[in-house]
């Protein structure tokens, strides 16, 4: 990945806008948490440039995840699987980057499971990126974009979807 000199791509910068590919974008609204359906999620997976993320990809629940009406618990393996194919497939420029789910809320926030899995990701991920997106997908086209640091979990708004 891109290294400027520095040890560690840093979250201090926060001019870094998130941008969310159309691809992404539409795998999210098929996902959406309509009535009667179970949350969903997965993976975020992108690139980190000088001034902006991407979130190029992102993985759908598979048959080893346990979605119900309110909650989500992402199978561990199989998503490292695909995270280190992605990394292989792109020489390492498309790296993990977070984690997503659906919310049955037309203004999604996130609930105390969601701020303990996420730091509990940060704390565990061994990425050069010193942060991490959490992405939950409410009704009608509607989100809550966070980003985990060190300093914990702040919401993002400067973020871009395409
Ligand atoms: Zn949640």
């Amino acid at each position: 990945m891109p290294n400027e000199g520095r040890s560690k791509l840093d979250s201090a910068d926060l001019n870094r806008v998130l941008r969310i590919s159309g691809k992404v974008r539409s795998v999210f609204e098929k996902y959406e948490q309509k009535e009667g359906l179970n949350e969903a999620g997965g993976i975020l997976l992108g690139n980190v440039a000088e001034d902006y993320v991407e979130i190029m990809d992102v993985t759908v629940p598979n048959r080893f995840d346990l979605g119900n009406f309110f909650s989500f618990v992402r199978a561990r393996i199989p998503a490292q699987l695909r995270i280190n194919k992605a990394w292989k497939k792109s020489s390492g420029s498309k790296i993990y980057l977070g984690e997503w789910h659906t919310h049955h809320e037309v203004k999604p926030s996130p609930s105390l499971d969601d701020r303990q899995m996420i730091a509990k990701a940060f704390k565990e991920t061994k990425m050069e990126i010193d942060f991490l997106y959490l992405i939950i997908v409410g009704l009608n086209g509607t989100y809550w974009v966070g980003k985990q640091t060190g300093n914990g979990l702040i919401k993002v708004d400067n973020f871009e979807i395409s």
